[in-house]
């Protein structure tokens, strides 16, 4: 018997996926699997569209074709084009959608023109056309998003007006300090930045958008207005189909559904009442789940080899005969290849990988799932994500940062301030644990802090906790 596993979703964790087992992807943009972190160097002008590829896929991708409904009695996924796909394992890697923000004139299906979100490669294209030296942006969301948005804008000549609700940028991930630092980074290449400025409504005019209400009365005229408020996770599918949806497709260490059939990744995925949002995680999901199912195509071919049948590998997902191709095999941890410069360098804590085959724990239903736990068994964990951001262009900024980065009484803080060079390191220290961390402007240290907060050791006694600081570890 072959085993089948089909994907829906061709974005950073299908497609990482499909770089290691033989799959059938459907992905429902038109372009070729790309790095969507590097979204912004592409609108910036910096990259062409073909350099942020990923690595090719084993098999093909169905580009262009959307997942529009999963029968899970039949086992099967209807596509929009009417065609339908039979899996023995299905895998959701859906991703988010940008969350729409409640805005006057902003209700409907369709998006004024000059109004886009910033999820896509087409988002990025559509916007890209539209920016000219002297065009009037506005970005509306001061995070991560937002930020390297309006940096791109700018790059390209357009007058950029940055809003943010809260009291300053990045406020999810940086300290007070660093906030103010990148907000002085990004003034001083032209943006216009507003906090605490709530957006009431948008101002159109024969379907274009004119302008941007505050809800202060102020308005900001405006051609283009890049809508950087965040993200859901992409559940619609999973919920129709009636499987356990929290905030996210709830999913176990081994990355399965509410159905055993159906496994989930990525942004979409909600693991331990944790939805990440982050390519680091949706790729060590990825990895982990790409040895769940490497055990059970291996099993099949066991199965397989036992009751006499020939070595066959087809082209549509499915896989039997005796031997394994080594793409499919168990491994050490891939690193994340293809993913750039504002990657997650992450560490997923799970069962150490080895190298296959298990045939003795393989699955007793005839799909291939609810297979046996074993201790043994590949299971993820989780991920201490650090988000690492690089503002490219004529004065680039990398900046990182991990856990809890404001203090709470009783713990260590070091903290190290360069105001001409504007870099800025700090740790929080809990106990003998590193809790969390900044760093802006100089990130030597990153790699050894990475470690011991990814590692989640104990910190050495004999070192002054200045050394986390100044010590690079080797990794600068
Ligand atoms: C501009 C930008 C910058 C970012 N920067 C960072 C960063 O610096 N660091 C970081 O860690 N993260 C960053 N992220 C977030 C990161 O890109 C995501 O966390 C990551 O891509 C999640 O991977 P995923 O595979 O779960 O989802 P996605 O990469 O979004 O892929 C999901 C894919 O599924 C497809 N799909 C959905 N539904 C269907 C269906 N029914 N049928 C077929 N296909 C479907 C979608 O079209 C999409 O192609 C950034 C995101 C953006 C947009």
């Amino acid at each position: 018997m072959s085993t089948r596993i089909v994907v829906v979703g061709g974005g950073t964790a299908g497609a990482r996926l499909a770089q290691r087992l033989p799959v059938t992807l459907l992905g429902e943009e038109p372009h070729a699997p790309y790095n969507r972190v590097l979204l912004a160097d592409v609108l910036a002008g910096r990259y062409a569209p073909e350099v942020i590829a990923l690595p090719g896929t084993l098999e093909p991708v169905r580009l262009g074709t959307r997942a529009v409904r999963i029968d899970r009695a039949a086992r099967t996924v209807e596509c929009a084009d009417g065609s339908l796909v039979g899996y023995d394992r299905l895998v959701l890697a859906t991703g988010s959608n940008p969350v729409l923000p409640p805005l006057r004139g902003l209700r409907g299906a369709a998006l004024p023109a000059g109004v886009h979100p910033f999820r896509t490669l087409d988002d990025c294209l559509e916007l890209r056309a539209l920016v000219r030296p002297g065009v009037r942006a506005v970005v509306i969301g001061g995070g991560l998003l937002g930020v390297s948005a309006a940096r791109a804008l700018a790059e390209r000549g357009a007058d950029v007006v940055l809003t943010q609700q809260g009291e300053r940028l990045m406020e999810r991930q940086l300290d007070e300090h660093a906030s103010a630092l990148l907000r002085e980074h990004v003034e001083a290449l032209g943006v216009e930045v507003h906090t605490e400025c709530r957006v009431s409504g948008l101002r159109q005019r024969d379907g274009a958008v004119t302008a941007v209400e505050l809800a202060d009365g102020f308005v900001l005229d405006a051609q283009v207005v890049v809508l950087a408020c965040g993200v859901r996770p992409r559940v619609a599918l999973a919920r129709e189909a009636g499987l356990s949806v929290a905030t996210g497709i709830v999913v176990d260490d081994e990355l399965r559904t509410s159905d055993p059939a159906i496994h989930a990744i990525g942004d979409c995925a909600e693991h331990a009442g944790r939805v990440y949002g982050l390519a680091g995680p949706a790729l060590d999901q990825a990895d982990v789940l790409a040895d769940v199912l490497a055990d059970v195509l291996a099993a099949s071919v066991v199965g397989n080899r036992s009751a006499g049948a020939e070595r066959v590998g087809t082209t549509d997902g499915t896989l039997a005969g005796a031997s394994a191709p080594r793409a499919w095999t168990r491994t050490a941890s891939a690193s994340p290849s293809g993913c750039g410069q504002a990657q997650e360098p992450s560490a997923p804590a799970r069962a150490p990988s080895r190298v296959p085959t298990r045939p003795a724990q393989r699955d007793d239903c005839p799909h291939g799932a609810d297979a046996p736990t074993t201790d043994s068994a590949p299971r993820y964990k989780g991920t201490r994500a650090l988000t690492r951001l690089t503002l490219g262009g004529p004065r680039p900024l990398d900046l990182a940062a991990f856990g809890q980065v404001t203090a709470e009484p009783g713990d260590d803080v070091v903290q190290l301030t360069d105001s001409t060079r504007s870099a800025y390191r700090k740790v929080v220290v809990r106990g003998d644990r590193l809790v969390g961390g900044v760093l802006l402007g100089d990130l030597a240290a990153v790699g050894a802090l990475a470690r011991a907060w990814e590692g989640d050791e104990a910190l050495p006694d004999e070192a002054p906790l200045l050394h986390l600081l100044t010590h690079d570890g080797g990794s600068s």
